[in-house]
């Protein structure tokens, strides 16, 4: 075939990071048979759903058996009753928005991929270490990206430096793989670094659920968002979703680039290569943002975030750095004794059968970092917190 190729793609490094985890797990555990693997460094939930969710489910299933209730293609956006439960969720934290601004979606990861569909050739700004998405989906547009350094001496929590260019800025807070929450000073740095350079502010708030201190869930809490920011959210790890799909982003209406409307390229992107959400998957997400369903769906955030917390505490009486383990599902740790990541990797393996995730797997400044997850269960957790303590 002769035809050209988006050769774009080509300049993507290959995500070898959980092949050549799952493969190192795989040859110790071919090699010790008789040890206990914990695992540490899932990223997917693992409690199942809250059954006023799967009644939502079932009841909206059985209704496309019937004549009189049967749904064909769903509205592009999302259905009204939907977006009606997202904007008051967002009025809980203070926020008001429209139905008109959020746009329902299969999932967080989906709209993060395509959101570069509609933004031109700026350069793109992302912290690393990063959810590899947004470098990817940027690489194969052929956009150029700057990387802003996430460190220990920042938290993880870089702040605008250098930007004189309008740019497109990926955030993401709580942050993944760093559990780093942004206060409100610092997204407020943002927000107006953004509206004083004419800048975009992508806004990743997959994590918000976790947070419980007083921290911004949202990018719109802070003021002048709403004229410098996209922000995508999603049901899954919130209420388990990962295997439902369902996810939102907001679009502020008369959000603008120039002289260009993006809510408008949105729908218009939407419309063209989307065809919506399941009803039965809109109906459970609906369930899911009741009164009732938020308070099931926080008993299972608050599991995982305890998990993550009995983890940080191993690490805190240790004297080893780390972010994360409150407001997060993630535990991000400095390898002890200056060991690099995959070194550190290999000795949690071999010595108290623990499986994390190297930090160098989500960008430069991941290398001797390490990240673990509070998505496995109580005993476990508990268990691999007694393995630590004893070894480090
Ligand atoms: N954003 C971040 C930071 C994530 O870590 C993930 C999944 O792990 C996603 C988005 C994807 O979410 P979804 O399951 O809604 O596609």
């Amino acid at each position: 075939m002769n035809i050209k190729a988006n050769t774009e793609f080509l300049n993507i490094k290959e995500t070898y990071l959980f092949s050549e985890v799952g493969k190192r797990l795989r040859v110790y555990t071919e090699a010790n048979p008789g040890k206990r693997l914990i695992r540490m460094g899932i990223g997917d939930v693992t409690r199942p759903l809250p059954q006023i969710v799967t009644d939502a489910l079932c009841k909206a299933a059985m209704e496309m058996g019937n004549a009189e209730t049967f749904r064909g293609y769903p509205p592009e956006s999302g259905y009204g009753f939907l977006r009606e439960s997202i904007v008051r969720y967002y009025a809980r934290s203070g926020i008001t928005l429209s139905p008109d601004d959020i746009f329902v979606s299969d999932g967080a990861k989906s709209d993060i991929g395509n959101l570069p569909d509609i933004l031109g050739d700026n350069e793109v700004i992302i912290p690393d270490p990063v959810y590899p998405v947004y470098v990817d989906s940027n690489l194969m547009n052929g956009r150029r990206i700057r990387f802003i350094e996430g460190n220990i001496e920042n938290g993880f929590l870089p702040l605008p430096d250098g930007i004189k260019e309008p740019s497109v800025i990926y955030l993401c807070s709580p942050n993944n793989p760093t559990g780093a929450v942004y206060d409100r000073n610092g997204l407020k740095a943002w927000v107006d670094c953004a509206l004083e350079t004419g800048s975009l502010i992508l806004f990743d708030a997959a994590y918000e659920a976790f947070i419980t201190d007083d921290l911004p869930k949202s990018i719109y809490e802070i003021e002048g968002a709403d004229k410098c920011a996209i922000e995508v959210c999603s049901f899954s790890k919130f209420a388990g979703f990962t295997g439902l799909r369902c996810g939102w982003t907001v679009v502020p209406k008369g959000l603008m680039a120039g002289e260009v409307d993006l809510w408008k390229l949105w729908f218009r992107r939407q419309s063209t290569k989307f065809n919506g959400v399941s009803y039965p998957v809109q109906r459970a997400a609906e369930a899911a943002l009741s009164d009732e369903g938020i308070k099931k769906c926080l008993e299972n955030v608050s599991y995982y975030r305890n998990n993550a917390s009995l983890l940080a505490d191993v690490f805190a009486s240790k004297g080893i750095r780390f972010t994360g383990g409150k407001n997060s599902p993630y535990i991000w740790l400095e390898c002890p004794g200056g060991m690099g990541s995959w070194d550190f990797f290999d000795f949690l393996l071999n010595e108290v059968q623990i499986a994390g995730t190297p930090g160098e797997g989500f960008g430069r400044c991941g290398e001797g970092f390490f990240r673990l997850t509070g998505f496995g269960s109580l005993e476990d957790t508990k268990e691999a917190a007694e393995r630590l303590k004893k070894l480090l």
